[in-house]
Parts: structure tokens; C-alpha cells; sequence
């Protein structure tokens, strides 16, 4: 790694971008969520953000885990939408890094680095959604050359931006697409897919709960051929638990979780200094912010003092709590739609949806149904 490009480096270029970031949401500009979230990126790459997840030798810093997560955990205090995109897109740029393809690597992780693509990953299906229905929702049937994805990647952030997906698919014969089959073990592709290919669609992405300006949405494969040329992993069984980068209940998603209880319980202090019934709660909470950042960084560095589904589920309950605390001292005038409290108390109902493997949604329910 160079010396010179580390996270000390850039610690002015991360403050400066988390300060723009914030005063474009308080500006709240009349964007659409895709304007909106072309010029997040744009700031993102100003302030050389884009080439923290590549190494040196394609053209960026090669920042470790460490070194990305503190990174994360500012920037989702300042802006959970822009945080969240990063992730999405350094999935994508995890994937391609791990993969045998070289040509693709050379190709493609320079112009990451540099910001002039973007791409962004639609697996899912392969772990947390849609998995009940007993039969995969994007197939990949082997053909000369190349594969045929036929059906649809329920989520896709970013998707308004991207040049390039990788996608997870499901390797099927032609007789067995529609079969039902629960706990099948198929062989299962990643390979990457241009978005302008002929046959892929990007229907307009729904207006969700919050987080809508990170232009998430699905995106359907009508018998797209893509050639052996973008194969990025597999065939093989489970194809997300191999290599690094894209297993759910990740690190990542509990520092954004993390990074948004930092913004909620900044505030909370703050009005702390003035009223002083918000002391005691914001003393509380950011107590157990500091145990649960001391135990993220320590599970980055390979120290195990609890699970990273133990770490998340905590972050999951210290997000919603810290932020419904804020609402509390921002009373209604926080429960204003344009106000940022409430912004943060419905992203943080994000964290239980996000990517949440089935024992982190389990505690999560429990201590919602007060079940010890
Ligand atoms: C804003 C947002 C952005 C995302 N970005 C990405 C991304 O960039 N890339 C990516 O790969 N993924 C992404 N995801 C996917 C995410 O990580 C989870 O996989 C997703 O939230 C799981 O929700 P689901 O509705 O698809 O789950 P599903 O399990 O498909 O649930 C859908 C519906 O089925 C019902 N259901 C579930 N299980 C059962 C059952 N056993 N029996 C009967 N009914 C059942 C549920 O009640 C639910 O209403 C994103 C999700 C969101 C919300």
C-alpha cells in the first residue's frame, strides 16, 4: 500500500465531503433521486472516496477493512444514502477483485477507482430475498459461449446509475427452470451484466420508506445472453459464502447502522447541553455506541470478542433507539417530513430489513416482543 494515500491522508478530504454532503441535505435542492444521487457520487469522487476499495496497483489507495470502515462510519453520519450506495457499488467492486477474471479486472477496476463507471451488485436472491418461493428467481441457463439469464434481481441500489451489474443467477436446465424445489443445492453463477445489453430492463424504481434517492429498484432479465467472457465465479453451490465481499450480516452494514446512531446521539448531546432531562439518555446511549464501535473495529482486525450477527443485531436496536430518543428532543417539530430526525428514524427501520440473516431478524423480533 502507498503511505502517502492512507486514512490519515485523506482525513481532510473525508471531513471536507461529510460537510458537503450534510449541507446538501440541508439544503434539501428540488433533485430527483437520480440527480440527487449523481451529484452524491460526484462529491464522493472530488473527494477520492472511489479509490479507497481498489489497490495501487489499479489505480487506488488499497485501504484496509480498518481503514474503510472508519471511512464508512463518518460519511453514514453525514449521509446514510451516500454511505449506502458506497457499499452497494464496493460489492460490486469486492466481487470483481476476488474473481479469476482477469481481463475484467484489468478493465474494469481502474475506471471504478477513477469514478468513470459505476456499478453495483444484485445477489440477494442467493440469500435473503425471495428464498421462501422454493425456486430461484433469475435462472442462467448454460449456452454456447455463454449463459441465457432469464427472470429478475428483486433489489438493485444504484440501478438508475449503473453501466454494469453483478449478478447472481442460478444455473438451470431448460426442462427444470419452473421446477419447485426447496433447499436445492444448484450451482450458482456471479458474472457481470451491462446494463444497455439487449433484453435488461430497469423498471422506474419505487418510492420507498426512505432512502429513496439511493435508486434502488429491481431489474429483469428477459433471456439476456452474456458471454463466458463475464463470468466473474461459480458454477458452484452457494456461491455468496465463498470469498470475501458480499456475505450478509456484514461488518459494513453494522457501521452504518452505527454511523446513523452517531448522527442521532450528536444531536441528542447537543440538546443535552441545554436541557438537561436529555443528559442522562445521551450519556447512555453513547456508551453503548463507544462498546459497540470498540467491538466492530476489534471483529475487522480479526479480534472475536462477539459474532459480527451478535454486533449486528446490537447496532440494529442501538439505531432505532438512538433515533427515536432524537425525535423525542426534536418533539414535532422533528416529526416534520423535512426535518432530519425524522429522516433518521425512518432509515434507521432500514437496518431491519438491509441484508438481515435470519438470527439477527430473530433477536431483533424478541427484544421487540420483550421475549428474553
Ligand atoms: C432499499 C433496499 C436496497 C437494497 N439494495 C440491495 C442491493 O443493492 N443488492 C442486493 O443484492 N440486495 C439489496 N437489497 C436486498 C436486501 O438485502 C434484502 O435481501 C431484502 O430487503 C429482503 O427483503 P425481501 O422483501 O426481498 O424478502 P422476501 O423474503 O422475498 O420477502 C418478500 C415478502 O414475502 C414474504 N415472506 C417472506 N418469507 C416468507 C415465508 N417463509 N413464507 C411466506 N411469506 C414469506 C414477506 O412477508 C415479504 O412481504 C436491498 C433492499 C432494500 C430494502
Amino acid at each position: 500500500m502507498n503511505d502517502i494515500f492512507d486514512f490519515e491522508s485523506q482525513r481532510d478530504q473525508l471531513a471536507l465531503l461529510c460537510q458537503r454532503l450534510r449541507e446538501f441535505n440541508d439544503a434539501a435542492p428540488a433533485l430527483s433521486n437520480v440527480e440527487s444521487a449523481v451529484q452524491r457520487m460526484q462529491l464522493c469522487r472530488q473527494h477520492n472516496v472511489f479509490k479507497w476499495f481498489t489497490s495501487s496497483e489499479h489505480g487506488g489507495f488499497g485501504w484496509s477493512t480498518d481503514e474503510i470502515m472508519h471511512g464508512y462510519l463518518e460519511i453514514s453520519a453525514a449521509c446514510l444514502s451516500t454511505a449506502f450506495i458506497l457499499t452497494q457499488r464496493h460489492g460490486a467492486v469486492s466481487r470483481i477483485t476476488g474473481s479469476e477474471n482477469k481481463a475484467i479486472k484489468h478493465k474494469l477496476l481502474k475506471e471504478l477507482a477513477n469514478g468513470e463507471t459505476f456499478c453495483s451488485v444484485g445477489i440477494s436472491h442467493l440469500t435473503t430475498s425471495h428464498r421462501h418461493l422454493g425456486k430461484p428467481v433469475l435462472t442462467a441457463k448454460k449456452c454456447d459461449g455463454g449463459y441465457k439469464l432469464d427472470g429478475f434481481s428483486p433489489w438493485v441500489t444504484g440501478i438508475s446509475l449503473a453501466d454494469s451489474i453483478v449478478i447472481g443467477a442460478t444455473v438451470v436446465e431448460e426442462s427444470e427452470k419452473d421446477r419447485f424445489r426447496p433447499n436445492a443445492t444448484d450451482d450458482e453463477i456471479l458474472i457481470l451484466v451491462e446494463t444497455n445489453r439487449t433484453g435488461v430492463t430497469r423498471p422506474e424504481t419505487p418510492h420507498l420508506v426512505a432512502l429513496s434517492d439511493s435508486c434502488t429498484g429491481e431489474v429483469r432479465f428477459d433471456n439476456v445472453l452474456v458471454g463466458d467472457e463475464n463470468l466473474l465465479g461459480g458454477p458452484i453451490p452457494k456461491i455468496m459464502f465463498q470469498g470475501k465481499g458480499g456475505n450478509t450480516g456484514g461488518l459494513q452494514t453494522s457501521t452504518l447502522a452505527l454511523g446513523l446512531s452517531d448522527a442521532a446521539i450528536t444531536f441528542l448531546e447537543e440538546q443535552s447541553s441545554h436541557r438537561n432531562e436529555f443528559e442522562n439518555p445521551a450519556t447512555s446511549l453513547r456508551t453503548q455506541y463507544n462498546i459497540a464501535k470498540t467491538k466492530i473495529f476489534a471483529l475487522a482486525n480479526g479480534i472475536e470478542t462477539c459474532t459480527s450477527q451478535e454486533i449486528r443485531a446490537t447496532v440494529n436496536s442501538l439505531v432505532l433507539r438512538s433515533t427515536q430518543a432524537a425525535m423525542m428532543a426534536a418533539k414535532g417539530a422533528g416529526y416534520r417530513a423535512d426535518h432530519r430526525i425524522g429522516r433518521w428514524c425512518k432509515e434507521a427501520l432500514f437496518f431491519l430489513v438491509w441484508s438481515c440473516p435470519q438470527p439477527v431478524a430473530e433477536t431483533n423480533l424478541c427484544e421487540l416482543a420483550q421475549i428474553s
